[in-house]
């Protein structure tokens, strides 16, 4: 199926757009993949009515029936792994590998809640008495997504939301869309029409699905700012929502630590799809025994990376994904070089077409450097010396954001104690940035409401309904 053509999914019909015309750049060489015109607030209220009524049938489906779909619709992800992965790289830039990675998340993600029982809560049964609670679908949700990791997301929306018995418009971030309109026509192979839908577009649209009056939940995942919008527009009808925004995620590494031992998964869940990936460790506080010897070695690391298109042979470190936020990875290092930032390794974009930024490191510098308090989203690291450890715990929580956080050590019951004081809504010890589908994950703090994963997020596509039997 032609994916020159971004067009919008509606009913089980794949048309185009008829709003203002878009483009699909590819990070690595800032060609065009594909283009296309984004839908019309009337496309949306056409997918909106589409799911409504595909949602009158879907909801009656039994478990034993959706999980069997959502089982076929894994398999069907597996059959076109090479193609999606493909177009993963092309549109979003992360090497073959981690695209990969990402269609077997997808995979993994989709075949643990298609196989989730959705329970039945007995509050009381007494003699005269049964009061039981049930979890009933909410009806349309609209997902909308950002461009990191495209299809991972769009199936952390999707798929809870149709097992539960929900019917689906998406919005991918116009900078991939590609990649979940490929999905989307896979589950279309198999759902009945209607029950998942797509529009493209991006600000204006987002609004629209914010504000539209037969939209019952918004799953939003992307920055702050518009995790507000959304909120503040989708009270008219007091959508459910769940919001998975920004973090500036810190991490603390003991005195003690062996660096040999860490350094590289210290490298890996900072610089994992070169930064940008929402619980990153984005923040480094090292204790000052260990500074100089953690940064030699994490520097030898990033100077390792093969950095280029990751469609090539050998790429272990592709692009940053768009224009903006090249632009902003620029300024960020070039502002902590002028504070007085110490770079060991990049620390400047490379020469040519695309949006290539080698993996930068820089010391020496603390609170007030723009690195250090803002998201930076991208390949630039700061390592920030502490000689007191509650010095470092108080700078870790001095952040609106709270995501995650992780404390590194060689003993885990000290490293506990200092996990518990992190204001963070996960907290690893000897890892970061891992997210698994039984584990729930969401934000403290300004990154976010509510949780995915597992049986909470599960239930987050729900509402509660309690029966209570006189008997
Ligand atoms: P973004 O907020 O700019 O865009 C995300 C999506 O929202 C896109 O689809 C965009 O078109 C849409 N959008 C833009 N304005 C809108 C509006 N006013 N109303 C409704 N929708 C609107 O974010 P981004 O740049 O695509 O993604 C990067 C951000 O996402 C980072 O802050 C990152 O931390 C965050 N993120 C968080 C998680 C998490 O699980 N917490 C995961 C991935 C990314």
């Amino acid at each position: 199926m032609s994916l020159t053509h971004c067009d919008l999914l509606i009913d089980g019909q794949r048309i185009a757009g008829v709003g203002t015309s878009f483009n699909v750049i590819n990070p690595a060489n800032e060609s065009i993949m594909s283009s296309g015109r984004m839908a019309s607030t009337e496309q949306l209220d056409q997918a909106v009515a589409a799911a409504r009524r595909a949602f009158n049938t879907w909801r009656t489906t039994t478990d034993a029936e959706r999980t069997a779909l959502l089982h076929k619709i894994a398999d069907s992800i597996e059959d076109n792994a090479d193609e999606l992965a493909r177009i993963i790289v092309q549109e979003q830039g992360k090497p073959m590998f981690l695209a990969q990675m990402e269609v077997g998340g997808a995979v993994a993600w989709t075949r643990y809640n298609a196989d989730l029982e959705i329970p039945v809560n007995v509050i009381e049964d007494s003699e005269h008495k049964r009061i039981e609670g049930h979890r009933k679908p909410l009806g349309v949700v609209a997902s909308i997504t950002p461009w990191n990791w495209p299809l991972m997301i769009a199936i952390w929306h999707i798929i809870p939301a149709l097992r539960t018995g929900n019917t689906i418009v998406c919005k991918p971030s116009g900078l991939t869309p590609v990649n979940t309109l490929r999905l989307v026509e896979i589950i279309n192979e198999i759902l009945p029409a209607g029950v998942v839908n797509l529009v493209t577009g991006e600000r204006a649209i987002g609004e629209a699905i914010s504000r539209h009056s037969d939209i019952d939940k918004v799953i939003f995942t992307g920055s702050t700012p518009t995790g507000q919008h959304i909120m503040s527009n989708a009270a008219g009808n007091l959508k459910r929502l769940t919001l998975e925004l920004g973090g500036n995620d810190a991490a603390i590494v003991l005195p003690g630590t062996n660096v040999d031992s860490v350094a590289e998964a210290i490298f890996n869940t900072a610089f994992v799809n070169m930064g940008q990936t929402c619980a990153a460790l984005k923040r480094l506080y090292v204790h000052e025994s260990l500074y100089d010897s953690l940064c030699i070695k994490l520097a030898a690391i990033a100077d390792a990376q093969v950095v280029g298109d990751g469609l090539a042979e050998g790429t272990t470190f592709g692009p940053i994904q768009n224009a903006n936020q090249f632009k902003r990875i620029c300024e960020l290092v070039d502002d902590a070089k002028a504070q007085g930032g110490r770079i060991l390794c990049g620390g400047e974009p490379m020469a040519g077409k695309g949006y290539l930024y080698p993996p930068t490191i820089v010391a020496d510098i603390s609170k007030g450097v723009r690195l250090v308090d803002e998201e930076q989203f991208g390949p630039a690291l700061p390592v920030i010396r502490y000689n007191n450890l509650d010095d470092a715990i108080r700078m870790a929580n001095d952040c609106e954001y709270g995501l995650g956080g992780s404390v590194w050590g060689p003993d885990t019951a000290e490293a506990e104690l200092i996990a518990h004081q992190l204001e963070c809504g996960t907290v690893w010890i000897n890892n970061h940035a891992e997210v698994l589908p039984h584990a729930p994950f969401g934000g403290s703090k300004m990154s976010g409401l509510g949780v995915e994963f597992g049986t909470d997020g599960l239930l987050e596509y729900t509402q509660l309904q309690v029966v209570n039997i006189n008997k």
